[in-house]
């Protein structure tokens, strides 16, 4: 293979250690100054004394305040703007559910840029111009439309914007025009298994995928697995949020494992969600990201609240971005039960693995008279729902052993019947809590 064919951008992911932390301070000065423009940081930065150009190495970086999603919601709409308001084209607001929205703005380098880091991504998992891209994201105020849809316009692709929900007609526009790579969320592309199931439809020869991306929420390896076996593709997972553009912050490579952040764009950092404090590359914890290149909204040290860690080595695709691996949670999703953290992947990866499992779940959480349940609502397959009680009896026992020895709690197992469930079109929602506190 020749570079060419291997890079979107050789420059770029062809950097060296050295190469990349040179640009990434030169990129941190000026970032710093373009934030110290808008309100939020010029308040920020006069109150607790730093000036933006004091940074002279990066690890400086330690110096710069963090930013939360509080800060946003509290200089909602235009407090973090560094651009005059008629340099801005385009606005999105990040899908959070609960309290405030958060509107991010994009000037038209903004837009420019995140393009092409989403053509990179796509590129570098094995996309490439002619391919017909389907794109089943939530376009609108959602980052995953637009910023895929220009990210596969850039790369060459045929992009077809099917847009979130209407599974059936989503299946028909896959034969019609031999998609091969498609985007979607998780819990959209499990429940089209059982879509194309009930349509009759073989996915490995009746429809012509060859790649998925698929993120914009958690999801376990034993998901991927199932996905990779049913529809005959590879699975790439995409990371990012609308904080720092929207998808295209970290993409897995070829090697599949882990998403490589690209260091040229976002200074990554993990910290103790506690103590703030930097944790050493391989262990768990909160990422912090810095958008370096941003001109209208260049957020600083932000805590997603995402859980992963640093893989540390290097990726056998030769690109030394370093690498995430998979999100685990949030640490608002985390749970406590028992006196037991858990966060609703490891549920997850336990159910996946039996074969028993269909492709929803849901976690109840009761209290009654003051003592926690952890209840977990699973659908069998078909084929094991016609089943005698016994069968049934045996699927839900070994769901529960498997639960307790990953949680170390012991959870009642409800299975349900396939489809019975709530679905989800856009992000599931996996955790009921039902306890009064
Ligand atoms: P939004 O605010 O709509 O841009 O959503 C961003 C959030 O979606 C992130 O902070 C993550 O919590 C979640 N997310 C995005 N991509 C992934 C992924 N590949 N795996 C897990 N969670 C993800
Ligand atoms: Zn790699």
């Amino acid at each position: 293979m020749t570079d060419n064919a291997q890079y979107w951008d050789r420059p770029a992911e062809t950097l060296t250690r050295a190469g990349i932390e040179k640009l990434q301070l030169s990129l941190l000065k000026s970032c710093l100054a373009r934030a110290g423009r808008s309100m939020f940081y010029n308040a920020k930065f006069k109150k607790i004394g730093f000036d933006p150009g004091s940074a002279s190495s990066l690890d400086d970086v330690g110096r710069i305040p963090f930013t939360v999603k509080q800060d946003l919601r509290e200089s909602y709409p235009y407090g973090f703007l560094c651009e005059p308001r008629e340099q801005l084209v385009r606005m999105h607001i990040s899908s959070g559910t609960t309290g405030q929205a958060i509107a991010v703005f994009y000037t038209k380098a903004d837009l420019e840029l995140w393009a092409d880091l989403l053509a990179r991504c796509m590129y570098m998992a094995g996309a490439r111009p002619g391919d017909t891209f389907q794109n089943l994201s939530g376009y609108g105020l959602f980052t995953g439309g637009l910023g895929f849809q220009y990210g596969a316009e850039r790369l060459g692709m045929l992009t077809i914007p099917s847009g979130a929900g209407n599974s059936k007609r989503q299946i028909q526009i896959m034969r019609d025009f031999s998609t091969n790579v498609i985007h979607i969320i998780p819990s959209f592309l499990l429940l089209l298994m059982d879509v194309i199931k009930e349509m009759k439809v073989d996915p490995q020869n009746d429809l012509s995928l060859r790649i998925a991306f698929v993120g914009a929420e958690p999801y376990s390896q034993e998901v991927r697995r199932r996905f990779e076996d049913f529809y005959a593709i590879k699975v790439y997972n995409s990371y990012g949020l609308s904080e720092m553009n929207g998808p295209g912050v970290a993409f897995e490579c070829p090697c599949q494992n882990g998403l490589h952040v690209w260091e040229d764009a976002y200074l990554v950092e993990i910290i103790d969600p506690k103590s703030l404090a930097p944790v050493p590359d391989g262990q768990y914890g909160e990422l912090v990201l810095t958008a370096l290149r941003r001109e209208a909204m260049p957020i600083l040290r932000y805590r997603t609240r995402d859980l992963t860690r640093i893989l540390p080595g290097e990726c056998e695709c030769g690109r030394v971005h370093k690498r995430i691996d998979r999100i685990q949670g949030r640490t608002d999703d985390m749970f406590i039960i028992k006196g037991v953290n858990v966060f609703p992947i490891q549920v997850e990866q336990v159910l996946m693995t039996i074969p028993e499992v269909g492709n929803n779940y849901v976690i109840v959480l009761k209290r009654e008279n003051n003592v926690d349940d952890m209840v977990v609502r699973v659908e069998v397959t078909e084929s094991v729902f016609v089943e005698d009680m016994r069968k049934l009896e045996h699927v839900r026992k070994r769901i529960a052993r498997d639960l307790k020895s990953e949680l170390l709690v012991t959870p009642k197992v409800e299975l349900v019947e396939p489809n019975s469930l709530p679905k989800s079109e856009g992000k599931a929602l996996r955790l009921i809590d039902q306890r009064v506190i």
